[in-house]
């Protein structure tokens, strides 16, 4: 396919926002798609807080689950094309909906996790969050001071983290480059991120091989992959 590439030097600030498409290429498992974890499992058990207030032990062992899933993934050339931006411009910054940590396994850094990684943990007790990154199972699922730690997750019905909603709006609402790639555009805020860039005059680009439901308002949709679209829209 002939594209036109995009002169990242003519940008001053750039944004990537990535979701779950864009890991589900690398084979983490979507939630909701087509083999996606809440087929199997019932989120009620699994991934609220009233869940993990009941059955701490089920919680750890289900998210253990997605540790270990998520490392048999690796991550694919299109995560390598925003790392390589980012080695060359200290100015392209990553917001991302999902929490298995890819973009950083493929180097990147300056990562805003809308959701929260399932690599951090954190007692509620003492008010600490700490990376958790040795192995497949979380390292220890109690606190020196005996309470159950809690992964650093926004599960269902949490509010987000209203620093990380901060820096992401405040990088989105400043950048002159959006690039939208694997999400579907329907869970807010996410889904606003689109129109808040135009209305601060960024040119917006989404990257899905199904147009989201915010395609309609952004400037290019490149229909296709992220690992064959991004290559072909950057020279790295
Ligand atoms: P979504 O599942 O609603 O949509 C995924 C989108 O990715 C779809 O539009 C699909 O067409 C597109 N897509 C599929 N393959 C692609 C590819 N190769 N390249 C580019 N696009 C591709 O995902 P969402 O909008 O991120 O929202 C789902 C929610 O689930 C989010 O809140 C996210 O946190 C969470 N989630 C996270 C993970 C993860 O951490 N890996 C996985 C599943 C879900």
């Amino acid at each position: 396919m002939k594209i036109d590439s995009i002169n990242i030097d003519s940008f001053k600030q750039i944004v990537f926002f990535t979701g779950a498409g864009m890991s589900a290429e690398s084979g983490v498992p979507t939630y909701r798609g087509e083999g996606g974890v809440w087929h199997e499992y019932n989120w009620q058990e699994y991934a609220c807080q009233e869940a993990w207030e009941l059955n701490p032990e089920k919680v750890f062992d289900f998210h253990d689950l997605r540790r270990a899933e998520a490392l048999k993934c690796f991550p694919h050339k299109g995560h390598d094309v925003i790392t390589a931006l980012q080695n060359t411009h200290p100015n392209v910054l990553i917001v991302t909906q999902n929490i298995d940590g890819m973009h950083q396994r493929a180097g990147s850094e300056n990562v805003i996790e809308l959701h929260g990684s399932i690599w951090r943990i954190r007692c509620e007790k003492e008010g600490w969050v700490k990376e958790d990154l040795i192995t497949s199972n979380f390292e220890k699922r109690k606190c020196d001071c005996g309470t159950w730690l809690r992964p650093d997750i926004i599960w269902f019905s949490d509010m987000l983290n209203p620093d990380t909603v901060q820096q992401a709006n405040e990088a989105i609402s400043k950048c002159d480059l959006f690039i939208s790639i694997g999400t579907s555009g329907v869970v807010w805020p996410a889904a606003g991120y689109p129109q808040l860039a135009k209305s601060t005059g960024a040119m917006c680009v989404e990257v899905n091989p199904e147009p989201s439901e915010q395609a309609w308002m952004v400037d290019d949709v490149y229909k296709g992959k992220a690992g064959e679209m991004l290559p072909l829209l950057f020279d790295v």
